[in-house]
């Protein structure tokens, strides 16, 4: 293991799990992004996970394909043991951002288990965005039928029109990006969050963003916000 000037390993004080919350296209993605190159934190996403877990011949793999293929959804408890796997690597040592869970009050509970293990604090940043700002982002927003990869023409365009970045295949406006598509989804997706919201609000782990700014002055405020919760070391565990 690389150490530090004196040998020993070079550590924050503090170890963060970062959450991040709110709808798609509230600008969660680019801001994870920014902050995991600033800070070195991988991001975890519990959906390319079990993408690529799903997809190997393994036990587990074959597990996941059959749970998926009956419409069932992963358990709380599997993904927990997933992410607990994941972020016991050298490359969490320091903090890591998750992206997609948690996603139920239960999840919740069993990530503050998990952060109590591992001794980090835990901040979770929900972006907030009015369903009319939203539309006007999503409309300009392509994806790959490829990789999955997406794409906004406002804040992140692909370097080739209409190819995308990571497989190179056509780029395609997405059906569901439709404005009354957008405003239901958006309301589906504030009614299932609201519970977790409110949990982590309770504990005080909550750090609420406007997603509408440009995104240099989110990242900017996002960065100072952080800062000051890790400045203030144990203060932020649950
Ligand atoms: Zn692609």
């Amino acid at each position: 293991m690389a150490g530090g000037v004196h040998g020993r390993p070079r550590r924050n004080a503090v170890s963060v799990i970062l959450v991040m919350m709110g709808a798609p296209g509230a600008g969660k993605g680019t801001q994870a992004g920014l902050l995991s190159h600033r800070y070195g934190w991988p991001k975890i996403s519990t959906g390319d996970i079990l993408r690529e877990m799903s997809k190997a011949e393994t036990p587990v793999g074959r597990d996941l394909r059959r749970v998926q293929a009956s419409g069932q959804l992963v358990s709380d408890e599997i993904l927990a043991e997933i992410v607990k796997e994941r972020t016991s690597r050298e490359d969490c040592r320091d903090g890591y951002i998750l992206d997609g869970f948690p996603r139920t009050v239960t999840q919740a509970e069993l990530l503050l288990e998990l952060s109590r293990q591992q001794g980090r604090g835990v901040i979770v940043v929900n972006f907030a965005i009015r369903p009319e700002r939203l539309i006007e982002r999503l409309s300009r927003r392509l994806s790959c039928p490829g990789c999955g990869e997406v794409y906004s023409l406002t804040v992140r365009a692909p370097r080739q029109p209409d190819r995308c970045d990571r497989c190179g295949s056509e780029l395609t406006h997405r059906a569901d990006d439709e404005p009354e598509a957008i405003a239901r989804r958006l309301e589906v997706y504030q009614a299932q969050t609201e519970p977790l919201i409110g949990y982590f609000r309770d504990r005080k782990l909550l750090l609420e963003m406007q997603g509408e700014q440009p995104v240099n002055s989110l990242f900017e405020e996002l960065v100072r916000n952080i800062e000051s919760r890790v400045g203030r070391a144990g203060e932020i565990s649950a």
